[in-house]
């Protein structure tokens, strides 16, 4: 049995989403409820489950999915004022979607969530 992965499926166009970049290894596209002005997600296309498999997937795919979150935000305009990459792991991180994504976060001042 296969379990329905949301990302899998903006990934590979099967879900709409506000994809802003997408290249043969990554997809980059807007959260649906934003925590911040802007508040873009960069995935790899692949199916990841978190940050904890980093080491069972290419090292190339992790760097260019740090690449691209760069990138997304020198689109949009962030890149001087300032932003965030983070990505959550597991329950006590409140990771929702298991499939390995990094928030790029800015756009106004951020709040320190540090735990
Ligand atoms: P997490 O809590 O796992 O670190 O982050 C998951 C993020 O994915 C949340 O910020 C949530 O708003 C976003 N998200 C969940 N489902 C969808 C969806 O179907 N489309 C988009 N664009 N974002 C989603
Ligand atoms: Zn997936």
């Amino acid at each position: 049995m296969t379990t329905r992965c949301i990302f899998c499926e903006i990934a590979s166009g099967r879900q709409p989403a506000r994809v802003v970049h997408q290249d043969d290894l990554v997809t980059a596209f807007w959260d649906i409820h934003p925590q911040a002005r802007v508040h873009i997600l960069v995935i790899p296309n692949q199916h990841v489950t978190s940050l904890r498999e980093a080491e069972e997937v290419d090292a190339a795919l992790l760097g260019r999915c740090l690449q691209v979150a760069a990138r997304v935000a020198r689109e949009a305009g962030i890149a001087e004022s300032g932003y965030r990459v983070l990505t959550n792991v597991g329950p006590d991180a409140g990771q929702s979607v298991y499939h390995l994504h990094f928030h790029v976060l800015g756009g106004n001042r951020l709040r320190l969530a540090l735990g």
